[in-house]
């Protein structure tokens, strides 16, 4: 059954087929596993009077009256009643009755739609302006006085595609279980590992998940916390592991060169450096050392929060291979980030004798053909840049370890790319990813399972927690006259504006509004600007200056979320924090705190505030853990728009969830491993099941 064409079911004929095609579903087995998306309850009939706006309900009744209106907008207007509510045309002004609305309608509706006629309709109700209404209702026309009884189980919605109706979808699911009963699915899964979960059997859940019984718990359904549900949830993380787990062994079987190095450069660093690693970096260093020194790429992940000290620990892996006589890379996901990284680093290796080399869009032509030169003679012993490196006319003479600074940006593909790159007969490269996106621990076993994973948990001691207030805009006199108090006592400070999912324009604008304001309200205090649409140099100027103490406060967008390290700034507002997502905010507070002296945080809200966004910001007042934010956030966007792997289209996830379905993790791990070792001739189809269309997975 699992492979049985959908075209041997009734009604597929080429154009059913095609469209079906469009979603992967091409047997009747793919067919069985093309899920619902929701459910409706049309077992009920509910009378008129006890229609409710914000349900979606099934109703019936008999039109009163239908007439066409030309408001704004040409519409069908059908007033419907019931024999419960003998609405007249009075009643109706006075919000009798039920109105239903067709914005697009034919002749032959408007003929069937005329007063006498029956009909049961199916929609959501709103309340309209003089009644309740429902618009664009489904509707057939019936029988007066009773329709036959509906029938008695939930209604399945299935996820479509154009041209395919609701009815299409369950006249074939209906097929599909009638097979399913003669015939079970191949259970892929070992009997040891489905042994002790409380899962119902695959024929049972697909058939419970299709066509729920009545007194199925829909919130259960909806929220896929329904055994069969989890069944299914289970078998495509398994599905999931594995596939990862064979890219990883592929990875495994690519050589890499050895770095082992000879520590010297390692020692000269430690030496520059002006503080001592922590025990979590010593740590982290330790690990990275271990992979460099084998002949197989590394493929690790380092996450820590903003401002754990991620660089240092990157610098330690450069050092090693270029002790080992090989090139590094190190890409940042904005020009800014990764001009900084290139001076940062400057200071550690210059002193060693060592020239990283920037490679940046403003070097063009001659300059530009220079670098790339020294890059592909392998002169070049460091490379910063941002994505750019991975543009095809960069060449590598001999890259031994690239390090991607993600702050949650790149994805998975950019990965790939980056390790064509290959070194010059040396295998490919060692790879370091970090993120500044902390993600708990079972969550990066499922979304990064290809990785191993290292963490630096707690951040450099000496940091003086950061007092966070939430703060609305009515009191700006108030938070502007702190600026000054701050800017006299000799600190600096930072004012963020945000306009999220505007155009860097408008927010460069409201940016340079801001500024001048300010300028205006404090006299005496050097403001600077910066954000996205200055020139590279002039942008750089403003820092430079903001960082020496030339300026006393910058004014800025988001740019700086990745950008800076001052530590005397020791104030920051944000203007419009509700628009931000949590670990942005979080992101962003890490520019202050840096520093010995107690730093604040002014979060500048346009009152009023929804429930939701006080809750947010409250949380972001009462915690520096960027575990727990991460959480949070991951809890409220989703791991995908939090991961930024929704982007890329790398990780899709058909049922299961890995937030909400964390609990499942390790056992999901263990399962793969264990079809791995002892059923190997389960894995082609288990990853055909799940991930057929997506071949980045399972084919290397
Ligand atoms: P992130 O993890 O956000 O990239 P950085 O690497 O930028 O953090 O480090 C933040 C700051 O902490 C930098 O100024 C860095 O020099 C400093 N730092 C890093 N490690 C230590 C340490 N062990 N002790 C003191 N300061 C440190
Ligand atoms: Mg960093």
């Amino acid at each position: 059954m699992d492979c049985q064409p959908v075209q041997t079911l009734d009604r597929v004929g080429p154009r059913v087929q095609e469209r079906l095609a469009r979603l992967g579903i091409h047997t009747v087995g793919d067919l069985l596993f093309h899920l619902p998306v929701r459910y409706q309850d049309r077992t009920r009939v509910v009378p008129l009077a006890e229609v409710r706006p914000g349900a979606e309900v099934q109703v019936e009744g008999q039109v009163s009256d239908a007439q066409i209106s030309y408001g704004r907008r040409r519409s069908l207007k059908v007033w419907l009643t019931d024999a419960a509510d003998p609405a007249d045309a009075e009643d109706r002004l006075s919000g009798g009755g039920l109105l239903l609305r067709f914005f697009h309608f034919s002749p032959q509706q408007l003929a069937a739609l005329r007063p006498g006629a029956h009909l049961r309709c199916y929609g959501e109700v709103r309340q309209g302006p003089n009644s309740l209404e429902i618009i664009h209702p489904e509707y057939r026309l019936c029988e007066a006085p009773a329709a036959p009884e509906p029938a008695p189980r939930l209604t399945p919605i299935y996820p479509s595609t154009e041209g395919m109706q609701q009815s299409a979808w369950r006249g074939l699911t209906d097929q599909a279980l009638a097979l399913l009963e003669q015939l079970a699915p191949a259970e892929y899964l070992p009997a040891e590992s489905l042994a002790g979960m409380p899962f119902p059997d695959l024929r049972a859940a697909l058939r419970y998940l299709h066509r729920p019984p009545l007194e199925a718990h829909l919130e259960d359904l909806l929220e896929r916390r329904h055994p069969a549900f989890l069944r299914l949830a289970f078998e495509e993380l398994v599905a999931h592991q594995v596939s990862l787990r064979r890219l990883r062994q592929s990875h495994a079987r690519v050589t890499a060169p050895a770095l082992p190095g000879d520590g010297g450069l390692r020692r000269g660093l430690r030496e520059v450096l002006p503080f001592r690693l922590t025990p979590d970096q010593e740590q982290v260093v330790g690990e990275i050392a271990a992979d460099l020194t084998r002949a197989v790429p590394m493929q690790r992940l380092l996450q820590g929060d903003v401002g754990s000290g991620k660089t240092v620990v990157a610098a330690f892996a450069v050092l090693q291979a270029i002790e080992s006589g090989y090139q590094a890379a190190l890409m940042a996901p904005t020009e800014l980030l990764s001009e900084q990284h290139w001076k940062g680093l400057r200071t550690w290796l210059q002193p060693l004798g060592l020239e990283p080399v920037w490679l940046a869009g403003r070097h063009k032509g001659r300059e530009r053909a220079g670098l790339l030169a020294a890059i592909a003679e392998g002169r070049a012993p460091l490379v910063v840049g941002t994505h750019a490196l991975i543009q095809d006319d960069v060449r590598f003479g001999r890259l031994g370890l690239i390090i991607i600074d993600e702050q949650h940006r790149f994805g998975v593909h950019q990965r790939m790319r980056l390790r064509d790159k290959g070194a010059g007969g040396g295998g490919a490269p060692h790879q370091l990813i970090m993120t500044a996106t902390p993600i708990p621990r079972s969550l990066a076993m499922t979304v990064y399972a290809d990785l191993d994973l290292s963490v630096i948990a707690r951040p450099p001691p000496g940091r003086t927690p950061i007092a966070t207030a939430v703060v609305p805009d009515t009191r700006r006199d108030a938070v502007i006259a702190r600026i000054h108090e701050a800017c006299g006592a000799g600190r600096q400070a930072y004012w963020v504006c945000t306009l999220i999912d505007e155009s860097e324009a408008l927010q460069a604008q409201a940016a340079e509004e801001t500024a001048l304001a300010l300028t205006a309200a404090l006299p005496g205090v050097r403001v600077g600007l910066v954000h996205g649409r200055q020139r590279a140099a002039e942008r750089e100027t403003v820092m430079a200056a903001f960082a020496a103490g030339a300026l006393d406060l910058l004014v800025a967008t988001t740019v700086i979320e990745v950008g800076v390290d001052v530590p005397n700034a020791s104030l920051m507002i944000i203007e419009n924090p509700e628009r931000l997502g949590l670990s942005q905010l979080h992101q962003l507070r890490g520019r202050v705190g840096r520093g010995a002296v107690a730093s604040h945080c002014v979060l500048l809200y346009r009152a009023p505030l929804s429930a939701a966004a006080r809750d947010r910001l409250g949380l972001i007042r009462e915690t520096q853990d960027g575990f727990r934010i991460a959480e949070e956030d991951l809890r409220m966007r989703g791991a995908g728009e939090v991961l930024g792997t929704r982007q890329t289209g790398t990780i899709e996830f058909r049922v299961a969830d890995p937030l909400r379905d964390q609990h499942l993790t390790a056992a999901a791990q263990r399962t793969a491993d264990l079809i791995l070792a002892r059923y190997a001739h389960v894995v082609e189809p288990l990853m055909h099941r799940w991930l057929g269309q997506r071949e980045e997975y399972g084919q290397i």
